[in-house]
């Protein structure tokens, strides 16, 4: 057997152009574009590619961008300055701050600052609460484009076995939540869990999100399980000096025995910026008191 590839740049390139798509409903309703702030706190060679690449896909879909570095020694009291004036500003819908902060700076209080009306990420208390008793808010952006991939595959997930490994607050825990929500039976793994390929086992759809390079292998996974692979490790490539990027997941031995798998680079890894904006066509029509447009 020999899996099917999951393409998730294929899929947020789609998503990417219905979003764009929606944008002229949405300015000749209200005037203006919806908008995208990222705040970028330090020089992290990482985060300023990744904020690069954020602004790029906000002004490609036809949308605001809206960029705010602070140097690395940054206050908290200037950060929150910042997020006050973005909370208030008309013209933005989004609210992004680029995570890891430095050091003097704490993430919690920053993102309690975020207005969850705009808080694209997800991340703020309010939102997780949403998430976990089911009502609106936003989802952060790597378990809903996961969801979006898992049910573009299988169609109606209800029933299904589910085994998320990982339990952070920005994967496993909202990835959880979304499968319950779909009505999956879900298992949450973690690395105090017991015999975890006998738990990887049972699982219909498996969602790894562990940061170890190929630690789940073909032999753990269920014939005809749909393997998602959140990870995303810079492993030493065969080539002296040079680098290569592999997810949590064996692909090879993977591909063997599952029916469907996502591959890194190509997999969740686009759908992260896709439903970013995704998440900011949502909040600005929110915002605005129109009903977001379908199929998003
Ligand atoms: P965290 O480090 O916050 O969480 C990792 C989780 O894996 C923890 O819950 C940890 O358990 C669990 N874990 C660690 N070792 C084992 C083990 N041996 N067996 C079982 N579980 C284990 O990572 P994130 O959730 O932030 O990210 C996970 C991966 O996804 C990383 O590779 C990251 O780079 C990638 N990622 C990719 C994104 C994308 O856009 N594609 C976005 C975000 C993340 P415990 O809680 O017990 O410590």
């Amino acid at each position: 057997m020999s899996a099917d590839r999951i393409d998730g740049k294929a899929f947020a390139g789609g998503l990417r152009e219905r979003l764009a798509a929606t944008v002229p409903a949405f300015t000749a309703a209200t005037g203006r574009v919806p908008g995208l702030a990222v705040v970028l706190v330090g020089e992290d060679p990482a985060s300023s590619v990744y904020v690069r690449s954020k602004g790029k896909a906000t002004v490609e879909a036809g949308m605001a961008s809206f960029e705010h570095k602070l140097p690395a020694d940054a206050t908290q009291a200037e950060l929150l300055a910042i997020i006050d004036q973005l909370n208030r500003d008309d013209a933005v819908d989004g609210i992004l701050v680029q995570l890891p902060l430095p050091k003097q700076l704490d993430e919690q209080t920053v993102i309690a600052a975020i207005d969850p009306d705009k808080d694209v990420d997800g991340f703020h208390i309010a939102n997780a609460g949403r998430l976990a008793v089911g009502q609106p808010g936003f989802v952060p952006c790597t378990p809903l484009g996961c969801l979006m991939l898992l049910k573009d595959r299988i169609g109606d997930l209800s029933g299904l076995e589910a085994v998320v490994i990982g339990r952070s607050n920005i994967v496993g825990k909202p990835m959880a939540q979304l499968l319950l929500g779909e009505s999956c039976t879900v298992t949450i793994a973690h690395s105090r869990t017991r015999d975890l390929p006998a738990v990887v086992r049972r699982a219909d759809i498996v969602v790894a999100a562990v940061g170890r390079p190929e630690m789940v292998k073909g032999d753990w996974l269920k014939a005809g399980a749909v393997v998602i692979d959140v990870g995303i490790n810079r492993v030493a490539g065969s080539e002296a000096g040079k680098t290569k990027l592999v997810g949590d997941v064996d692909y090879a031995s993977a591909a063997e025995v599952a029916s469907a798998i996502t591959p890194v680079p190509g997999g969740v890894g686009p759908m992260t910026i896709a439903v970013l904006l995704r998440n900011t066509v949502v909040a600005a029509h929110r915002r605005a008191g129109l009903a977001p447009p379908a199929g998003l």
